[in-house]
């Protein structure tokens, strides 16, 4: 990876410089670490060493986990992360016999770990701002639609290049202020991943639904998994001639933990945030998006957890996607009740009349600027008025994994018959791969009696609202399942690389039933691409506007590329009267075992617990041990799995989640309820050493 090194590192002055006053909020981008004064707010270790693209530094030891974040603990790619980021590779792995979900895993040496399928790490290597490259695309007068595909195929180009100029490297270019500016980022890029240890889901997952989104919470939500790369060090399928990734940095671990009061930071690659979006868009997610989502995945998930309720085997096929839908359902209630409750759109909307009277002030603004919110105003009512009948065609490809299987064949052998810049991006040849690892993962898991009942719910949902029937051609739902063999992975695989032609003449029901909905499919297609022109150009105007305005610079909203957070630990009061402190404990967890799912607790731990065996991992005053806790930092999905950095740049935890309130984050940041929630690595060390043994991990993490 030297020669990325060796690209001239551009900051990313032009994406923006964070408000000092408010320096709580804010995913930072790692080109601002060094304006924020993290001496001044705690910090103990030089902030030059966070971020430096020219020696070794902190984020070399950060890496993003499929969706989520981890850190290298060892100088051999051992990384440390969530159980609910390892879930899909534990659940993978496990079967009746093997039940890893249950019971846990662990491997005793390297070549007992088992491969993680569609698991990829990246490590952020350098960052240039292309903006400029990206918007010369634009020429006056293009349609929406043809502005979405020309910066789409300029972003490819770029990326394409940068990965010729840097064999083996991952390159993507990311939006940060929507139709604004631009970052190409480059990364290094494992394809060989594999899972190391699993705590049992009793452990990893205590509490399950029921204390997802909540505080206070005593779940050991970490795992550990290795990152490997071919011999030479170049980045390579798996293999088991494979050799353990040595980072250029690894995350020193803190067995002391984290208290109250204590400065904490996260690297992490936060997902999506959307603070610079307008109160219409508020409205559609408090009015329209939001609640669809709660009442679908209600239904889904229902309709799953009866399906594997009494059979193990269907639940080990389910489970990943249960959990997914659920901690979405969940957060979605959280965000609707957080968007009524502190009337967050009519605040933004209160901002916005200050905006359009500066805008009016001035008749060069005015004239520019004078329609902008109206302008986008009206995107978003378009779209509700559309959007249960848009949604419902849109999920019916997910609610049946058979469909989501047919229609992704087709899908990409049009594709496929493009030239590789025009194709949509999981057909390039340089995501291809994974979008073939991706089919199987899913044909992997189909049960099929669940996927007819999901498919009956969808078409009812469908037919109640007085839609068109989705072009069954007269064909009964049995008679959709006997006709078709996509459950069989030989069939999947000699389909993959068909032409339309051939998948045309093949007589499948599924596949036949595909291809009949495929045009509405790609109308809805061009709909979103033209969407998202005109809100990107409208954005891009709006963000220019409100800089004048508010006379400052603000922080691009997450969009999954490396950030900082930094805050306290710290409780908070949700309601009058309410205090939560920001730590629970191991008798805590004792006190809410009710031998009855979600909150079962081995036994061995019930027992180490009754008899004070907690070795050197006890909290000083407390005789106990340290579970979870809370902190104001800045966080979202993506951050899972980010580690809790102490003053001086090492582990004391790992982020999981965040309180009930927070969920709200994704629209607004709040100094009162914003709190995140993390494992604190005292109860990771006990469990992984004391309760399991893995000696072997506590010696590789040097302690
Ligand atoms: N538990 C969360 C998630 O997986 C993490 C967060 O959003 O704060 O989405």
């Amino acid at each position: 990876m030297k020669r990325i090194r060796q690209i001239a590192l551009i900051t990313m002055i032009a994406v923006g410089i964070m408000p000092i006053s408010r320096a709580d909020e804010g995913m930072f981008p790692i080109s601002e670490i060094t304006r924020l004064d993290l001496t001044a707010k705690g910090l103990e270790m030089d902030p030059n060493d966070i971020f430096n693209p020219d020696k070794t530094c902190l984020v070399d030891g950060i890496c993003r986990v499929n969706g989520c974040t981890g850190s290298f603990v060892s100088p051999r790619g051992l990384i440390i992360t969530n159980h609910h980021c390892a879930f899909r590779a534990i659940q993978s792995a496990s079967s009746t016999d093997h039940d890893y979900l249950n019971d846990g895993f662990q491997a005793p040496t390297p070549g007992d770990e088992i491969p993680a399928s569609g698991y990829t790490v990246r490590v952020t290597e350098s960052f240039s701002d292309v903006s400029d490259q990206v918007l010369s695309v634009i020429v006056p007068n293009m349609s929406f639609v043809d502005r979405t595909k020309a910066i789409e195929r300029r972003q490819k180009e770029l990326e394409k290049q940068a990965e010729i100029d840097n064999p083996g490297a991952r390159a993507e270019v990311a939006e940060m202020f929507t139709g604004k500016t631009y970052v190409l980022f480059l990364y290094t890029y494992i394809k060989d991943v594999r899972l190391v240890f699993a705590p049992p889901s009793s452990i990893g997952n205590f509490g399950g639904d029921v204390d997802n989104w909540e505080w206070p919470r005593h779940t050991g939500d970490f795992s550990f998994m290795r990152a490997y790369v071919a011999p030479d060090g170049s980045t390579a399928d798996y293999s088991p001639e494979n050799v353990p990734y040595q980072p250029k940095r690894f995350i020193q671990v803190a067995p002391q933990g984290a208290n109250e009061g204590n400065f904490v930071m996260l690297l992490g690659y936060p997902g999506r945030t959307a603070r610079h979006k307008t109160s219409s868009f508020l409205r559609y997610e408090e009015n329209t998006r939001l609640p669809y989502i709660v009442s679908l995945y209600g239904r889904q998930i229902a309709t799953m957890q009866a399906a594997g309720e009494n059979n193990r085997s269907v639940a080990l096929k389910l489970l990943s996607r249960i959990q997914s839908l659920a901690n979405t359902e969940k957060r979605s209630r959280g965000q609707l009740k957080g968007l009524k409750t502190a009337d967050i759109a009519a605040k933004r909307a209160a901002e916005e009349i200050g905006l359009q009277s500066f805008i009016e002030q001035e008749p060069n603004r005015k004239s520019r600027y004078g329609n902008l919110l109206k302008d986008i105003d009206a995107v978003y009512s378009e779209m509700a008025s559309h959007a249960d009948a848009e949604a419902n065609f849109q999920y019916l490809r997910s609610a049946s994994q058979v469909l989501q299987l047919a229609y992704t064949l087709y899908d990409s052998s049009v594709e496929r018959q493009k030239e590789d810049l025009e194709r949509e991006s999981a057909y390039m040849d340089r995501n291809f791969d994974q979008t073939r690892q991706r089919l199987l993962l899913v044909q992997k898991d189909l049960d099929i009696p669940t996927d007819q009942l999901m498919l009956e719910n969808m078409l009812k949902q469908i037919a109640d609202a007085g839609q068109q029937e989705p072009e069954l051609d007269r064909l009964s739902i049995a008679q959709l399942y006997s006709g078709t063999r996509l459950s069989d992975p030989e069939f999947l695989k000699s389909c993959l690389g068909m032409t339309p032609a051939e998948l045309a003449a093949i007589d499948d029901t599924f596949l036949q039933w595909a291809i009949r909905l495929y045009p509405k499919y790609q109308e809805l297609r061009e709909l979103d691409k033209e969407r998202e022109g005109q809100l990107g150009q409208l954005y891009g105007e709006l963000i220019s506007v409100k800089q004048q305005f508010l006379a400052t610079q603000f922080v691009p909203d997450a969009n999954a590329t490396l950030r900082l957070t930094f805050g306290t630990v710290r409780g908070y009061s949700p309601e009058d009267a309410v205090y939560m402190a920001p730590a629970t404990t191991l008798s805590g967890v004792i006190a809410k075992t009710t031998g009855v799912e979600p909150f079962v607790t081995p036994e061995k731990v019930v027992q180490m617990h009754a008899a004070r065996d907690y070795g050197e991992y006890a909290h000083p005053e407390l005789n106990d041990i340290p579970i979870a806790i809370l902190y104001d930092t800045d966080t979202t999905g993506g951050n899972s799995g980010s580690p809790i950095l102490n003053a001086k740049g090492q582990l004391v935890g790992v982020n999981f989640d965040r309180a009930f309130e927070a969920t709200i984050n994704d629209f607004a940041w709040n100094t009162n309820y914003s709190r995140s929630i993390g494992v604190d690595i005292r109860y990771v060390l006990w469990i992984t050493d004391k309760v399991y043994g893995a000696k072997q991990l506590i010696k590789e993490m040097g302690l």
